[in-house]
């Protein structure tokens, strides 16, 4: 096959905790990350001319070495020099239908799917935990987004353990398009507010003092409990999220209000996801937010839990 046309799934965060600050800058996560059904669709052509292409419908997103999934075709290039050279160049197709920079793994599942693409178009045999091995060199959630469904992400969020599947679990989603929250921001800041609390150890690793609580969801999945996952939603980036974007804390608080199980900010934002009870209560709490708000910036979506991270289509 000269091409293939993948689905890549966005993730939300179902909890996220700021462990501490480790010497490489970035910070010790535990996480436990879901893919959701709304996904972006990559095609992959092989090309004659040994090069990277990247076209994409969405105009904020970038076509140049700044685009992730153009960095996973190169770092693909570099790893595996000679089957590039036989295969010559890849172009990618990025339909964009994840909201853009919104705490919803976009760009890292974009890559995801350009090195399972990649992978086949090539015909390299790499095995899934080779994959996600390459990814974490990228972005901390591309591991996670090849392997998809549920799983506990801990370390700077690349070393994951799968959780049960969640079924039938809906979902409700709202970004406002105009509004974008940079990650380095959100975590920048985080440190700012909250790092002098931690307790360094032996390895450098300066360790926030409280305990950690990711066990009681890690329960509530087990149980496969809606409420109960709903009432152990976390977020520790929303402490310094929904001071600087009223926007944000003001949807959380309309989704509340709308009678959902539970509400919670994904990854650093600005997304709000809110759990329901079926997909016809997660119409209706569409309906009664989009009606509540009156605003034309808010996108809503209704999605729900998946099993799978990038699925292969053709
Ligand atoms: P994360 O949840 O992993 O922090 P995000 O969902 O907040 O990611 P993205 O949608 O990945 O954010 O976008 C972050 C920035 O990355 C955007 O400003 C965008 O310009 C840039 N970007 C690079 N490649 C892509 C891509 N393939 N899709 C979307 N944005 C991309």
């Amino acid at each position: 096959m000269h091409s293939y046309t993948l689905i890549a799934p966005a993730k939300i965060n179902l909890y996220l905790e700021i462990i501490g600050d480790r010497s490489d800058n970035y910070h010790e996560l535990a996480m436990i990350l879901q893919s959701i059904d709304l996904a972006d669709e990559i095609e992959l052509h092989s090309i004659s001319t040994d090069t990277i292409r990247v076209h994409c419908n969405h105009p904020l997103v970038p076509t140049d070495r700044s685009n992730l999934a153009y960095r996973a075709a190169e770092l693909m290039a570099t790893e595996f020099p000679n089957t590039f050279a036989k295969y010559g160049g890849v172009e990618i197709t990025i339909t964009k239908r994840i909201p853009v920079a919104a705490g919803l793994a976009g760009g890292s599942t974009n890559a995801a799917a350009v090195l399972v693409g990649i992978n086949l178009l090539w015909k390299l045999g790499l095995t899934q935990s080779e994959l996600e091995e390459l990814g974490a060199t990228l972005g901390s959630d591309v591991p996670f987004c090849v392997a998809g469904g549920t799983a506990i992400a801990t370390g700077r969020g690349e070393q994951l353990s799968p959780l049960p599947s969640l079924n039938n679990i809906y979902i409700v989603l709202g970004k406002y398009k105009s509004l974008e929250v940079s990650t380095p921001w959100a975590y920048k800041s985080y440190r700012q507010e909250y790092s002098d609390s931690y307790i360094r150890d032996s390895d450098n690793l300066a360790i926030r003092a409280s305990a950690v609580h990711s066990g009681e969801m890690v329960k509530a999945i087990l149980h496969q409990d809606a409420k109960e996952i709903a009432q152990k939603l976390h977020n520790d980036l929303e402490k310094v999220v929904l001071p600087a974007y009223p926007q944000v804390l003001q949807l959380r608080e309309t989704f509340a209000n709308a009678g959902v199980l539970g509400t919670m900010m994904s990854g650093s934002g600005p997304s709000v996801f809110a759990l329901c009870e079926s997909q016809e209560h997660a119409e209706e709490v569409k309906l009664q937010v989009k009606t509540a708000t009156k605003n034309e910036d808010l996108e809503l979506f209704v999605t729900k839990a998946i099993a799978h991270g990038i699925q292969i289509v053709s």
